[in-house]
């Protein structure tokens, strides 16, 4: 026998039970989005590996190590969609959106993929919700996008919720810091790990991110970007949060916030459950004021989030959720002598009159039919045998023999007494 093949690694199959799921998690989404005005976008799986490299940083994991590029056969490089943002942005611009009224609210359920290493709530192909709001940098926008978020993990039953803010300021303010932090690091560099040392130069910022023992103490000494902002910057992160006090919205300041990403200015946040394990990351974001244009745009402010629809789904959701109504209101069992096309014919009437209809389709004895139409829970079967069609409640019991035409508007009627 040939060797079996299996999904690749850091990738799953969606089955019935968590399609149904995910369908739910999808249409809460977009009821909580859409109520607030933001229209869904879909941009395609892959771009051109230049977008990612300009919009989201050469220097960033994401970039540097976890992308799935490859030649689209043309000689151009493509790569497989790690985020969102970047996408949206480059649609935004190409379709003429900033000649819409500003700012522009999208949002997406998209998959994307990432070379990292697979493990619990950690996949190489997964899915984010996303929301953007492009062309404003009012501090109205980013409470905004996060009181979405909190309200739609709230309503999918996400468990164990902590909300990190903080503000990175803008990018001039972020150079000035970066050199001050590149400067402690050094002083400080026989105590950082070994991929900390080497990236001092690099991305500075992404020491606060850290696991290793020896860097974190330096990183409590370290420097807050925080403390270094610009006085518009303060502001606008007061205002930010003198909102998301007034909306009720519970957050910690946390002043080691840098995010992956080169993008972001100013507002950052991140979710994170308890409910999780090591990846307790749920959903994160931020302002990213620069972005629009580094790809080739005129200034434009935006800010947004993703949330991934596997960690959302695994903080709690999962249990919260409905599960699927796998309705059958009529089964079509076949007897000995049945005619097939009768029954056939009835099935196909019987689903275009809008019934949830099946028809034995497993080569079962009778009493394995009627066995079967009890274990998905029919509500009316019909058997067709050599001498008639009985058709029977199984809720009631009742049961009569009926012509063929009679079929389908008898189980029409048992499934609404007022028909
Ligand atoms: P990021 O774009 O890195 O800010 O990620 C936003 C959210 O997407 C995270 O908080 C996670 O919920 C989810 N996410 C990111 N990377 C992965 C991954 N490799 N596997 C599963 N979920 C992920």
């Amino acid at each position: 026998v040939s060797a079996r093949i299996q999904a690749p690694r850091g990738t799953f199959d969606v089955l019935p039970d968590q399609a149904a799921l995910r369908a739910a998690l999808e249409e809460r989404a977009r009821a909580v989005l859409e109520g607030a005005g933001y229209a869904r976008v879909e941009t395609p799986a892959f771009e051109a590996t230049e977008l990612f490299a300009r919009g989201v940083g050469e220097s960033t994991d994401i970039v540097s190590k976890e992308m799935y590029s490859f030649d689209d056969g043309g000689g151009r490089s493509v790569t497989l969609r790690p985020e969102g943002t970047a996408p949206v942005c480059r649609a935004y611009l190409e379709h003429g959106m900033h000649k819409l009224p500003q700012p522009v609210k999208l949002w997406y359920l998209s998959s994307f993929h990432r070379r990292e290493r697979a493990q619990a709530g950690r996949y190489r192909q997964f899915w984010q919700i996303g929301a953007e709001a492009i062309g404003s940098e009012d501090p109205a926008i980013d409470a905004e996008l996060i009181v979405l978020l909190v309200g739609l993990l709230d309503d999918v039953g996400s468990k164990g919720l902590r909300l990190r803010l903080s503000s990175l300021g803008t990018p001039a303010a972020r150079a000035g810091y970066r050199d001050e932090l590149q400067a402690y690091l050094r002083a400080n560099a026989d105590r950082l790990s070994e991929d900390v040392r080497s990236r001092i130069d690099l991305n500075p910022l992404r020491a606060y991110d850290s696991d290793h023992a020896g860097t974190r103490e330096v990183m409590e000494g370290a420097p807050r970007l925080l403390d270094r902002l610009a006085d518009d910057d303060l502001d606008h992160f007061a205002e930010v949060r003198a909102l998301l006090d007034a909306a009720g919205v519970a957050y910690d300041v946390d002043p080691t916030l840098v995010r992956g990403l080169d993008y972001y200015t100013r507002t950052v946040f991140e979710f994170d459950s308890s409910a999780l394990g090591a990846q307790s990351g749920v959903g994160g974001g931020g302002r990213y004021d620069g972005l629009i244009e580094e790809l080739g745009g005129p200034p434009t402010p935006g800010m947004g989030w993703a949330a991934g629809v596997e960690r959302i789904l695994l903080s709690g959701a999962q249990d919260s959720l409905p599960p699927a109504p796998g309705v059958v209101e009529l089964y079509l069992a076949l007897d000995a002598g049945a005619r097939r096309q009768d029954a056939f014919a009835t099935l196909v009437d019987a689903r275009r009159a809008g019934l949830h209809a099946q028809m034995e389709q497993g080569g079962r004895s009778l009493k394995g039919q009627l066995k079967h139409a009890d274990r998905v829970g029919a509500r009316q079967v019909a058997i067709f045998g050599e001498g008639g069609i009985l058709l029977k409640d199984l809720e009631t019991g009742d049961q009569e023999t009926v012509e063929v035409d009679a079929v389908v508007p008898r189980a029409l009627r048992a499934r609404s007494p007022r028909l």
